[in-house]
C-alpha cells in the first residue's frame, strides 16, 4: 500500500467510525461561524457553544457586533480565554465585513484572511463549513498530531502539513479529513495515552507503540 492508498484507507475507516464529520460549533450563518471559530482558539467547543448561545441572541447581525461597545462585547464573551483580544478581533472583522463586503462574510481565502483574527486555519473552517468550499485543510493541534503519528507528514509546520495532506487526498475530502482527524484525536488518539488497542487504524499506523 503506498501512502496515497493508505490515506484513502484511513479516511474510509474513520468515516465508518464518525459518519457525520462536521464542526461541533453551533452556528446558523457564516458570521456566527466566524465568531465561534475565533472564540474557539484554545477553548473547548462545549464552552464556546455555551457562550454563543446567549451571544447570538443578543447580537443578531454583523452590524450589531460592529456597533457594539467593545467593553460590553468583551464582557459577553469573558468566560472564554483571551476574551479581550478575541472580542476586539471580532468587532474589527465585523466592521470590515459591514464596510467592505456589504455585511456579507466573503467567500474566498484571500478576503477572509484579511479579517482580524482570521488566519488560514479559521478561513478553511469557514469556507468548508459555511460555504461548502474546499480551498484547503484546516490544521489544528489534533490534525497536526495525528498526521504525524499516522506518517502522513513529517512536518510540525501547519502550512506544510496542509500541503502534504492536500497532495494525499482528493479535494472533495479536504473538509472531511480535518473533522475526522479531530474526532479521532479527541476520542482515541489523544495527545497523552492514546488508546491504541481501541483504534481502528492500529494495523496501518506506524505509531501504535508510542
Ligand atoms: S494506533 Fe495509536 S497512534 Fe496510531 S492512530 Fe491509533 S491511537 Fe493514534
Amino acid at each position: 500500500m503506498n501512502l496515497k492508498e493508505k490515506t484513502a484507507e484511513i479516511l474510509k475507516r474513520l468515516k465508518r467510525e464518525y459518519p457525520e464529520p462536521k464542526t461541533a460549533l453551533n452556528f446558523s450563518e457564516p458570521f456566527q461561524l466566524l465568531v465561534a471559530t475565533v472564540l474557539s482558539a484554545q477553548a473547548t467547543d462545549v464552552l464556546v457553544n455555551r457562550v454563543t448561545e446567549g451571544l447570538f441572541k443578543k447580537y443578531k447581525t454583523v452590524k450589531d457586533y460592529a456597533d457594539a461597545q467593545l467593553d460590553k462585547l468583551q464582557k459577553d464573551v469573558s468566560s472564554v480565554n483571551f476574551y479581550k483580544t478575541k472580542a476586539k478581533n471580532i468587532q474589527a472583522a465585523a466592521r470590515i465585513v459591514v464596510e467592505e463586503f456589504n455585511s456579507k462574510v466573503p467567500g474566498t481565502m484571500e478576503e477572509l484572511t484579511r479579517l482580524p483574527g482570521v488566519a488560514r486555519k479559521t478561513a478553511n473552517i469557514i469556507l468548508s463549513n459555511a460555504f461548502g468550499i474546499n480551498e484547503g485543510i484546516a490544521v489544528d493541534t489534533h490534525v497536526k498530531r495525528l498526521s504525524n503519528r499516522l506518517g502522513l507528514t513529517k512536518s510540525e509546520d501547519p502550512v506544510k502539513i496542509e500541503q502534504d495532506l492536500t497532495v494525499l487526498t482528493p479535494k472533495e475530502e479536504w473538509g472531511n479529513i480535518s473533522h475526522l482527524l479531530i474526532f479521532h484525536g479527541r476520542q482515541i488518539c489523544r495527545a497523552k495515552k492514546p488508546l491504541h488497542s481501541e483504534c481502528v487504524l492500529y494495523d496501518i499506523c506506524p505509531s501504535g507503540n508510542i
